[in-house]
């Protein structure tokens, strides 16, 4: 009788796993677990409209109730798993329960990276969980003084959120500018203007000294010897994978947990997916990289449930992100540092992306930004563009009046 397939991590890539499991017709036992409470939700939501949606607000659900138990999934929530024993093909959790598998998958994700000079403070907060985030919305109140460490995607997203609800916002960041990983500095500094026209002060190439509560507040030592003072200070810099159950299996891992083209780990019965795993990309000549993106999340869950049921399929597709703020719409497809030659196309309203050639003329990435979604159509056909290893004429990437589409057809 089949063990069946066992999940470890129920956000966006255990989920869809699980689903994508049964839509390509396994029947055995599924069994997915997670540590937190809610039944799997979206986290890009935590960031933005929970913060601030005027009603108080509930986990966005992936799945519901009704779905895991019509497609027999079997979600275990609030459990640990404490070891993984691979030479009789079974997990324990935390509460002494041992779950068998034929194939398992680590779909762990990765937790905010700590700042240790922040450790013990109760003033000093990370975003990853829902109740994270309905923390932070209780603080995130008129003229309450907000201090968020980090200006990549979560702090400057929550940045925003927090100007809307009318707190005043500083953002420290280390690096000589914002958004340094993945984002080229002209889209860097559209977003960086908006902020700062919103209200928000951004002070680059600024380390932290020292973090001291004080009974209602916090007060930070700045690297040029400044002191500001917090109501909260939200700690936004960057995410560590979580590898400590695969390393204590003895599974191979780096910066993430390591598998091959098909998301394998180097137990053929383990795969691993998402945030937690580092894979190789094929478009980029095999290049290793890991990804805390939405997407990706999903599509690895689904290759990866595929590939426990024995499809063996490569992972293919072109890594994309994208943030909102205020009513600005940032996309990345593919990854910018691949190129070294960068054309412009402007699209109105303020609006423009950046296509990232290799030197030998091929797209790698393309960036854009502009109001609400005006980049996405145009950023979805550079993708393509992307995944075909296309080498478009550059004069006709920059004209706006040349269709994206007919340089697709070529
Ligand atoms: P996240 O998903 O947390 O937003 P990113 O990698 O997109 O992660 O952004 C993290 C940002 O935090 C980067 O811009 C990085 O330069 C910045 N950063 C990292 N360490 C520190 C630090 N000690 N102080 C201030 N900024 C930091």
């Amino acid at each position: 009788m089949a063990k069946g397939m066992v999940i470890i991590g129920a956000g966006e890539c255990g989920a869809r796993a699980a689903f994508a499991l049964r839509e390509n017709g396994y029947e055995g036992p599924v069994t997915l677990i997670g540590t937190e409470k809610h039944l799997p939700y979206e986290r890009p939501p935590l960031s933005k409209e929970s913060m601030v949606s005027e009603d108080h607000p509930l986990p966005r659900t992936i799945a519901g109730e009704d779905q895991f138990s019509e497609k027999c999934i079997d979600f275990i929530g609030k459990s640990t798993v404490s070891a993984i024993n691979r030479s009789v093909k079974s997990v324990a959790l935390e509460d002494g329960r041992q779950i068998d598998y034929d194939r398992l998958l680590l779909a762990t994700g990765a937790v905010p990276r700590a700042l240790p000079l922040a450790a013990g403070s109760k003033h000093c907060v990370t975003l990853r969980s829902f109740e994270d985030a309905l923390a932070i919305r209780a603080r995130f109140q008129r003229d309450a003084q907000i201090i968020i460490v980090g200006g990549g995607f979560i702090g400057l997203e929550l940045a925003a959120s927090a100007r809307k609800r009318g707190a005043k916002v500083t953002i420290i960041e280390a690096q000589p500018r914002i958004m340094m990983r993945g984002v080229p500095e002209e889209i860097a500094q559209v977003i960086d203007t908006r902020h700062r026209n919103e209200g928000v002060a951004i002070r680059c190439n600024t380390g932290i000294v020292s973090i001291a509560d004080n009974a209602d507040n916090v007060s930070i030592t700045l690297s040029n010897g400044d002191v500001v003072a917090a109501d909260l200070a939200v700690i936004g810099i960057g995410a560590t994978p979580v590898t400590a159950l695969a390393e204590a299996a003895g599974l191979e891992t780096g910066n993430g947990i390591v598998v091959n083209d098909w998301l394998q780990t180097n137990d053929p019965d383990i795969f691993a997916a998402g945030d937690c795993c580092i894979f190789p990309l094929a478009i980029y000549g095999g290049r290793r990289v890991r990804l805390e993106a939405w997407r990706n999340a999903q599509e690895q869950g689904a290759l990866a449930a595929r590939n426990m049921i024995g499809s063996l399929e490569p992972h293919q597709a072109v890594p994309w992100f994208w943030s909102d703020q205020y009513d600005l719409g940032l996309q990345v497809a593919g990854l910018a540092d691949e190129g070294n030659q960068t054309i412009r196309r402007d699209l109105g309203d303020g609006a423009f992306i950046l296509f990232h050639l290799a030197d030998d003329g091929r797209l790698v990435a393309a960036s854009g930004i502009g109001p609400g979604n005006a980049v996405a159509k145009d950023i979805r056909l550079a993708e393509m563009l992307i995944a075909r290893t296309a080498r478009p004429d550059p004069i006709k990437l920059a004209a706006s009046d040349v269709k994206l589409k007919s340089l697709l057809a070529a």
